[in-house]
């Protein structure tokens, strides 16, 4: 059974545990969870219909607003608006239409959320088929009450649809009664609408039942003397209810009063049946008949189990098959009293390695003799001719299951002992002796967890580089559209690997509910579901079995408790569990905690992602795949945080406090007058070390780079030397001369760092954001340097420092969308081979400021595009390439040129920005090297007053503080791209617009220094020192002007420093 089918299953349930609670629920009547108060006998039950039989509203729209990025609780809120009299309510009570109700509903949200809010779409969720349906553990316990011969009713506050039949997604026949507000118009906590119930039933309230999941509803419920249950334990409002509105909707309940509040169906299933007496489930639960194509001999089966257990005469043979469990079909069998399972491989042709149920068996049988609790495994079959196929049989474990991890029901005291018992049991798992259990060779292994269950030969000290070398492999097998999240994740991981500490047993899926614990003892008693296991990293358990630490209570697949009050849970946090296990298996605690924890996100979310894709293409068999599937980005999301929180732990560790060793070197003087006549480097660490430039300090000084990098540095150094600077005065004639605005066939020649702007940003634009289509299109000849490309953001009418100012439109029409605008300091667009335009403009401007805009890529040659003039900046046209103004009309582009999607451009042209600014300041580094350099070669040669200029205290000066203002900018730049490299664009914000602040500034006192030293010939285009200067100083305004950097910086100071 593969992780990813526990994402295809509606409740959640692997294939065989749940046929524990067959048991459980039996021993746990009367138990210290529930009790009953009433003595009477019970003759109905009335059951609400939303939250009771099928999902609440509140649930519905807790997925509704994940998957529509609309604020938790929103929905909720607008619901309970206005309280009796408010849209909900009315509708209810049909004094309002569908149509009426919506309209009022939608307005509230749009109001709330101050944006339009699509709740015709919440709307057809809550009434979908997909949705709306009886939970099957209700239909089974209804079955069972009608069988005991009590009656059954439905109580529900409920509405018309637009069709004027009310919403009744339910079997009529198998209730008694149904009673609902909207045909009679009144709604529940209105004493009437239950004393009609009770009427229509013939009962009092004393014989009865009542089950509903709020608050005020069962307390009117328990006023009118209908018999409800004592819930012990702490109090529950709906999770996404916190505020005090919420207090006004779901009063305190006074102690004592007893009622049943259903949470959850089938915890309210087992209170029920505490309460009536009687068991509400029948046969083994998630079992169904065998599937005709699943079918095994039974005779042959019989024979063999008789031959295996020693058993004379047996009855008849039962044989279930469990819902799930498609890649390894498992049964439940009954025989001569005894509780089996039975796991197998599939029919049909396998891969060789494929569906491994042999190392199930064998890794249980061997734990079992190590003390590790898991199911106890009675035998392997090998022998294909008994059931068509190998198999293995295991005693059926009865035991509980706790699927939620909040434990609801449970004292706090409890709770924290099935946390412990859980930690207790993964060190125990992680501490068995490989050797003595015959388990090392175990990792050789490993389970490649990609389609069909492959094994693929692992060594076991590496089992994280493997690990997510394969879930990218997966993830890409299974991509539908660029999620930015996974992308940082592919290239941040490989990049932070942790050195593995020790090798171990490795679940590969320990959860809390892969345990079957006592039902009365805070124990393990079974640990399930060893699929995955292989040799390993440990520290990938722990991490994972926190995954519910950091998910909130309404995630549909996977259900967590980061919005629970923990401490009064009494459930320890992360942090205490991981410090739990750091403690009994003596560890000191990790460091990197936080790059396991985006590990295993980054796994969820390439399992999420492999389901979405298979509903796409309709393989997947669970009608929640779909669903499940649009929540990696969501989980993905939640990885990239611990990434960035372990990018700033890296960060903060870095020697900067180190005592700096200087070394000093000189190259051969250049041939160019140009060049740089020496330079030096300051280094933090003595020597090189892979390690240390891959994974820990700050890199300043080309010694500290990595052999590789530091070869391609000197390459690179010498490339300048003998081939550029010597080839400057060519190009600047040539940019002097009437062919200017065609590329010079030089540049073409020299032409390999390919590092331009804008096409550096562009490339991370489309490297980040672009789907395999246009990466094809645009992205492979941009980085070939076959093309170049332009960035159209810039406004003429508007102040386009702010981005929310600009006014073009993007229009959809049919299926392309129409571009109007007016642009202008477009860099580039005057280039010959200019080929793609990256638009920025506006599809919705009543969206939220920051979603107004979108990103779409524009073929240069699309008809509409009309460039007006070149700008000059002191002069200087920056032909070939040029800075453009140009109007865009009507131009027509297909959609699918729409860049990760609409309202999404903002968001682009951020994560786009770091890095084009960082160049810049790279480049403006350069810039003011060359122009120190040339300064000091001017100053050594120049002759006044009868000695070298050099010799003047007041060049002295200049010189010194030129070098110390560019080491101050060089150290800020190195910081911001080591965080940007270890902790990612957005995380370095910060440091980002400290340096666009500082590097074009210092360049330009730099570079004027460097002029002033030159005399009158530093203005002249003899010398490039007048063009950096231009530069320098438009760098003060492209991307963004020194104020807005400013600001940012000051806002994010006033913030986080105070
Ligand atoms: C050489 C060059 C190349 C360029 N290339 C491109 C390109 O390829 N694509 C593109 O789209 N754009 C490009 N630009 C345009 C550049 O991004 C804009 O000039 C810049 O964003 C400022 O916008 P603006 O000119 O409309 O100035 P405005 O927004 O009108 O601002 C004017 C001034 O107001 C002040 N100001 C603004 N905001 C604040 C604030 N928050 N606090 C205090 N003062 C403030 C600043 O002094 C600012 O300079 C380029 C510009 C230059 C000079």
């Amino acid at each position: 059974m593969c992780v990813r089918s526990c994402f295809q299953s509606p409740r959640l349930q692997w294939v065989w545990r749940t046929a524990f609670l067959k048991h459980t629920q039996r021993r746990h009547q009367g138990s210290h969870r529930w009790t009953h108060l009433g003595g009477s006998t019970y003759r109905a039950v009335i059951f609400d219909m939303g939250g009771v039989l099928i999902p609440s509203p509140g649930r519905v729209a807790a997925e509704w607003e994940v998957q529509n990025r609309i604020p938790s609780g929103t929905i909720l809120k607008a619901l309970m608006e206005g309280g009796e009299n408010g849209p909900w309510m009315r509708f209810m009570r049909a004094e309002i239409t569908a149509e009426g109700f919506l309209r009022e509903f939608g307005r509230l949200c749009s109001e709330m959320l101050k944006t339009s809010v699509p709740v015709d779409s919440f709307f057809s969720l809550l009434t979908s088929e997909r949705v709306a349906k009886q939970f099957p553990v209700m239909t089974e316990a209804i079955t069972q009450i009608r069988a005991k011969g009590l009656q059954t009713a439905v109580l529900s506050n409920n509405f018309y649809l637009p069709n004027q039949k009310s919403f009744l997604p339910l079997d009529r026949k198998q209730f008694d009664v149904i009673v609902e507000s909207c045909m009679e118009g009144i709604c529940k906590p209105d004493p009437r609408i239950y004393k009609l119930c009770l009427e229509q039933l013939g009962l009092q309230p004393s014989e009865s039942i009542f089950l509903d999941d709020l608050g005020t509803n069962l307390k009117e419920a328990a006023r009118l003397g209908i018999h409800t249950i004592k819930r012990q334990g702490f109090a529950v409002l709906p999770k996404l209810v916190s505020n005090s509105w919420a207090q006004a909707i779901y009063p305190p309940y006074p102690p004592k009063v007893v009622r049943l509040q259903v949470n959850d169906p089938e915890t309210a299933v087992k209170e029920l049946e505490a309460l009536l007496g009687f068991t509400l489930r029948v046969g083994v639960p998630n079992t169904r008949p065998v599937k005709k194509t699943m079918e095994i001999p039974k005779d042959s089966l019989q024979k063999y189990l008789k031959d295996l257990l020693g058993i004379q005469t047996t009855g008849p043979l039962e044989l279930l098959q469990f819902d799930h469990g498609q890649s390894n079909p498992t049964y439940y069998i009954r025989l001569a009293n005894r509780d089996l399972v039975l796991r197998k491989k599939p029919p049909g042709t396998l891969l060789p390695s494929a569906h491994a149920i042999e190392r199930e068996f064998r890794i249980m049988k061997a734990l079992a003799n190590a003390g590790v609790p898991v199911p106890n495994v009675l035998d392997l079959c090998e022998d294909s001719s008994v059931i068509g196929t190998p198999f293995y049989v295991m005693e059926y474990c009865p035991g509980l299951i706790y699927k939620d991890p909040s434990l609801p029901g449970l004292e706090p005291s409890h709770r924290r002992a099935i946390y412990t018992a859980m930690n207790t049991v993964l060190c125990k798992i992680h501490s068995v002796d490989l050797q003595a259990v015959g388990l090392e060779d175990y990792g050789k292994q490993e389970v490649a967890e990609i389609a069909h269950q492959v094994l693929i030969l692992f060594p076991a000290g590496d089992y994280i580089p493997r690990q997510v070398r394969t879930w990218v492999k997966q993830y890409r097998a299974s991509e539908t559209s660029t999620i930015p999240a996974m992308e940082r994740l592919i290239e941040w991981l490989p990049l932070h690997l942790p050195r593995q500490q020790r090798t171990t047993v490795v679940h590969g899926d320990f959860r809390l509910d892969n345990l079957v614990f006592h039902p009365e003892e805070p124990e393990v008693l079974a640990v399930l579901d060893w699929e995955l296991s292989t040799l390993g990293d440990p520290l990938a358990d722990v991490a994972y079995s926190c995954l519910a630490h950091y998910l909130p209570s309404s995630f549909p697949v996977l259900r967590g408790i980061n919005d629970c009050d923990l401490t009064q849970l009494g459930i320890p946090a992360a942090e205490e569990y991981f410090r739990m296990y750091c403690l009994q298996m003596g560890l000191p605690p990790t460091e990197n905690w936080n790059f396991y924890m985006a590990f295993s996100f980054f796994r969820v979310a390439a399992i999420l992602q492999g389901v979405y894709k298979r509903s796409l293409t309709g393989q997947a068999s669970s009608t929640y795949a779909e669903q499940t599937g649009k929540l990696t980005e969501f989980v993905s999301n939640l990885a990239w945080d611990f990434a960035v929180k372990e990018g700033f732990r890296v960060f903060k560790e870095m020697p900067f406090t180190n005592p700096l060793t200087r070394s000093y070197h000189t190259w051969a003087r250049p041939q160019s007058q140009w060049c740089p006549t020496g330079s030096r480097s300051y280094s933090s660490v003595p020597e090189a070390s892979p390690a240390h430039t891959s994974r820990g300090g700050l890199v300043i000084s080309p010694e500290s780079l990595s052999p590789p990098v530091r070869e391609l540095y000197h390459r690179l150094k010498h490339f300048m030397e003998q081939r550029v600077y010597p080839a400057e005065p060519e190009l600047q004639s040539h940019q002097a001369s009437a062919a200017r605005w065609s590329p010079s066939p030089l540049i073409e020649d020299l032409k390999v760092c390919n590092c331009s702007a804008p096409d550096t940003g562009n490339m991370e634009l489309l490297v980040r954001y672009g789907t395999e289509a246009q990466k094809a299109r645009w992205l492979i000849p941009l980085l070939e340097g076959k093309a170049r490309s332009c960035f159209a953001m810039t406004e003429p009418q508007v102040a386009s420092s702010d981005a929310t100012n600009i006014e073009a439109s993007i229009r959809e029409e049919d299926s392309f969308y129409v571009i109007n605008g007016h642009k202008w300091w477009i860099t580039g667009i005057l280039d010959p081979r200019c080929q793609l335009c990256v638009f920025m403009g506006k599809t919705d401007p009543h969206a939220p400021r920051h979603r107004q805009q979108s990103v779409l890529l524009v073929p240069m040659d699309t008809p509409g595009i009309k460039i007006i003039r070149p700008l000059t900046v002191y002069g200087l046209e920056d032909a070939p390439g040029g800075h453009g103004e140009v109007r865009f009309e009507h131009v027509r582009v297909p959609k699918e040129n729409m860049v990760l999607g609409p309202g999404r451009g903002f968001e682009i042209a951020q994560g786009r920005l770091g890095p084009g600014r960082i160049h810049h300041c790279m480049r403006l580094i350069g810039f003011s090297e060359r122009a120190l350099a040339l300064m000091k070669a001017r100053v050594k040669s120049r002759l006044a007053f009868g000695k070298p200029l050099v010799e003047q205290g007041t060049v002295l000066a200049d010189i010194a503080q030129s070098r110390v203002e560019i080491e101050q900018a060089r150290l800020l730049v190195l910081r911001a791209a080591h965080l940007m490299d270890l902790a990612g664009n957005k995380a370095a914000a910060l440091d980002i617009a400290m340096i666009k602040m500082v590097a074009p500034s210092m360049a330009s006192r730099v570079i004027d220094r460097a002029i002033q030293a030159f005399g009158a010939a530093g203005l002249s285009s003899d010398y490039p020192l007048a063009q950096f200067f231009t530069w320098a100083r438009a760098l003060r305004f492209a991307d963004g002007p020194d104020e807005v950097h400013r600001a940012t910086v000051a806002k994010l100071e006033l913030k986080h420093r105070i």
